[in-house]
């Protein structure tokens, strides 16, 4: 029989149950008790989903009240100082407080402390909180956390498998603190604890326990890889079963390096990676199992049952009862359930599989090559089929117009018409800026009203109109303010946009929008992606209304305001019947025409937000390169169709730009506005190495708190920045939009910005 199994199942609940239980108890609305009895309860009903399905494990440990990165660190009692100090611990154990304050800063009870920093899963949209590694640090098992799961799960009834993050992994998503060292180092006192784990999980009648390791689809230094060796070889003593699980790749040069490692089984991506199956087959001890993970983990398309059976049987006449079946990784990176979407056509919905319906998937593929099918299995398998080749034909997909455009694009679609500097004299004689022009990112306050307003508008509750007229008082409130702070370059604010992606998806042709299509991104925070499921393409203009009418207001240059096409591409759940590139490209085309518009509506500056370019890269950096091309020329394709008179700017925010600043200068804006001042302009470096020849606006203040930054402190940074860029090359704004800020805010951090460019001017 071949097992099915997951590597994790979705926490949130499909209402958002835990979201919604969390918030409340940070906001003193429910008890602790409360809070663990939701986690139950949720922990519960996804153990019987589970069963329901038929998978022959239900996945345990992948349950976190905050993040599953962080649960490890509780584990390993790797709590920073800081938290310590104020920690409650409770029978010996870290309490759920303390694990509060370390993600968040502050929690319900105990002294508030700097949160731990927070960074991107690999190549998901999920955070983790990054572990805080010290030179000398030894750890000890602080948590029961697990093995009260575990009897949770014994006692429902459930034949369980456990899911830790594994040791390497966690150290290596850990960041030195106090001063650089070796986090191997540290290796060793993890094994102990992991060891204790392991061994303690045996006693309560565990038989297999699963060890994420997806550190191994990464570029590995190689005192990584020996570790890798000296630590499976020390679990291996561990009395239950070890399967070592790889995911979002293949893995590359550690192939041979995973299938040596003495583990009862290995998980593989083969949706990402399908060509990997063979070699690691070919090179895996006679008793070990081979985990397939063949439902894709990171998109909601339907499988293609009939295909992955094919492709199984082979492998299945190979490996036996040694083949197990499972989604690519774990389901926490796809929505919930498919059931609840009431809004979308049946059509869309016959193409889709979320968390819920990838494990009747997974079941059904195990049963059809196992060769003891059920009725349903066959009427699966023949939906899955009936779906896929309707897809495939569907006039809703494919646009003739759209292809035959994308393959008539010529390399000078993606070039200006001249260089850079004969660009900054036609916009000097158009645009008249003075020296440090000031500028803000694109967005203003988003306050309660704008938002009941929108809220009314979907409803229906307001009128067409109404909602316009409504949306334009606020662009004119804006633009006022901002010509009072004497800002240059002013923008209409984003009053009508709820999210700098949906905005233009509900606009463009290809795009859907779930109701409950949540995806944890960290903590209790969800996003909801679009679906790119046809081609894409633009029936009327989406912003120029906006910012024509803006521009009416001032005799300012008023900036237009678009999301690029690799953030509109990042954010979103992808297509997968074609390259992601061909995707992007088509987005690219698109926002052309939008900005063709705008510039023929009278819009001098047109600003194409990037802040997602980076997290674009792959995992593997031989592969950087063929992605940064398209992803440049698909921003240029975006841009370059204006006059040379026309300025094009670009922001990116939360950005190490030392690995990209090639492509960053290959972007060819004319202006690029970044995230600086938290890093006192040292992100800056990059763009002063690489001789970076176009305009720069690094970011003078952080809008991410409260405070109020001071003229002295943005002159000083200017100064800075003006070490390592000429003055003629300098703007001057915040780091990021505003909307998450209030006006009383945003006036005068904004007038003491002007200030600042003010007396920059003074001196230059
Ligand atoms: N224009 C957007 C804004 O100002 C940019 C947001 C972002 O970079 N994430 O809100
Ligand atoms: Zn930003």
């Amino acid at each position: 029989m071949t097992v099915s199994h997951i590597l994790g199942y979705p926490r949130i609940g499909a209402q958002r149950e835990l979201k919604k239980a969390t918030e409340a108890y940070w906001k003193g609305a429910c008890t602790r008790s409360e809070l663990e009895s939701i986690g139950r309860e949720l922990r519960l009903r996804h153990w019987q989903a589970q069963q329901d399905a038929g998978l022959d494990f239900v996945s345990v440990g992948d349950f976190a009240f905050y993040d599953q990165v962080l649960n490890v660190s509780l584990a390993l009692g790797a709590v920073p100082g800081r938290f310590n100090a104020a920690a409650e611990v409770v029978g010996g154990e870290i309490d759920l407080d303390t694990a509060f304050r370390m993600a968040r800063g502050r929690a319900p009870s105990g002294e508030p402390a700097a949160a731990c920093e927070m960074t991107k899963y690999f190549d998901t949209n999920y955070h983790y909180l990054v572990p805080e590694l010290h030179d000398g640090q030894t750890f000890t098992l602080a948590s029961n956390r697990l093995f009260d799961e575990v009897d949770e799960v014994l006692r429902a009834g459930f034949t369980p498998k456990v899911t830790l993050t594994g040791p390497l992994t966690w150290l290596w998503l850990g960041k030195t603190k106090g001063g650089d060292f070796d986090r191997l180092t540290l290796l060793d006192s993890a094994l102990d604890v992991y060891g204790e784990i392991l061994a303690r999980l045996a006693t309560q009648g565990i038989e297999w326990v699963q060890l994420d390791e997806p550190a191994l689809v990464q570029d590995l230094p190689l005192a990584w890889q020996q570790a890798y060796e000296r630590a499976y070889h020390r679990l291996q003593s561990a009395p239950l079963k070890l399967l070592l699980a790889t995911y979002f790749g293949g893995l590359g040069d550690n192939l041979s390096l995973a299938t040596r490692l003495p583990v009862a089984g290995l998980h593989i991506d083969a949706v990402r990676a399908p060509q990997q199956v063979e070699s690691v087959i070919d090179r895996l001890g006679p008793h070990q199992v081979l985990s397939v993970g063949v439902v894709d983990g990171r998109n909601i398309w339907r499988a293609d049952l009939a295909a992955l059976r094919e492709r199984l049987l082979p492998l299945k006449v190979r490996l036996g009862q040694r083949l197990w079946l499972a989604p690519s990784c774990s389901l926490l990176h796809v929505p919930v359930d498919l059931a609840q979407e009431s809004d979308l056509d049946d059509e869309l919905i016959s193409w889709l599989a979320f968390a819920r319906q990838k494990l009747d998937e997974v079941v059904t593929l195990a049963r059809l090559i196992d060769n003891r099918a059920t009725p349903v299995d066959e009427q699966r398998l023949d939906q899955a089929t009936r779906a896929l080749d309707a897809r495939r034909e569907s006039t809703r997909i494919h646009q003739a117009v759209v292809s035959e455009r994308l393959a008539a694009v010529s390399p000078a679609d993606s070039q200006r018409q001249a260089s850079y500097p004969f660009r900054a004299e036609a916009q000097r004689r158009a645009l008249k800026l003075p020296l440090f022009p000031t500028t803000t990112i694109g967005s203003f306050p988003q306050t309660d009203e704008i938002r009941a307003a929108r809220r009314a508008f979907k409803a229906g509750e307001l009128g067409t109109a109404d909602y316009q007229a409504r949306m334009q008082a606020e662009i004119a409130y804006a633009v006022e303010r901002q010509q009072a702070l004497d800002i240059d370059v002013p923008v209409h604010g984003e009053a009508e946009r709820n999210d700098m992606v949906e905005y233009f998806g509900e606009q463009l042709e290809g795009f859907a929008f779930t109701r409950f299509g949540w995806v944890q991104s960290y903590g209790s925070r969800c996003v909801k992606p679009p679906v790119i499921f046809g081609d894409v393409s633009r029936p009327t203009p989406m912003t120029v209304r906006w910012s024509e009418y803006a521009q009416t207001l001032t005799d300012k240059p008023m900036k237009g305001m678009l999301t690029g096409p690799v953030t509109i591409l990042q954010w979103s759940f992808v297509r997968d019947d074609q390259p992601r590139e061909t995707t992007c490209r088509q987005i690219a085309l698109a926002l052309r025409d939008e900005v063709l518009d705008l510039e023929k509506a009278g819009i001098k500056i047109i600003q194409i937000d990037e802040p997602a370019l980076r997290e674009g890269l792959p995992l593997r950096q031989h592969e950087w390169q063929e992605y940064l091309d398209w992803a440049v020329e698909s921003f240029q394709l975006s841009a370059a169709g204006v006059a040379n008179a026309t300025q094009i700017h670009t922001h990116m925010c939360y950005s190490e730009f030392n690995d990209i600043i090639g492509a960053i200068a290959a972007l060819d804006a004319d202006v690029i506005t970044i995230e600086t001042s938290r890093s006192d302009m040292h992100l800056l470096d990059a763009f002063q190495d690489f001789a970076y020849p176009n305009e720069i606006g690094p970011g003078v203040y952080d809008i991410h708190t409260p405070n109020i930054p001071e003229v002295s402190w943005m002159v000083d940074l200017m100064e800075k920045a003006l070490e390592k860029i000429p003055a003629e090359r300098l703007w001057i704004n915040p780091d990021c939009g505003l909307k998450t800020r209030n006006w009383a805010e945003v006036e005068p951090a904004l007038a003491n910005m002007v200030e600042a460019a003010k007396v920059l001017r003074q001196r230059y």
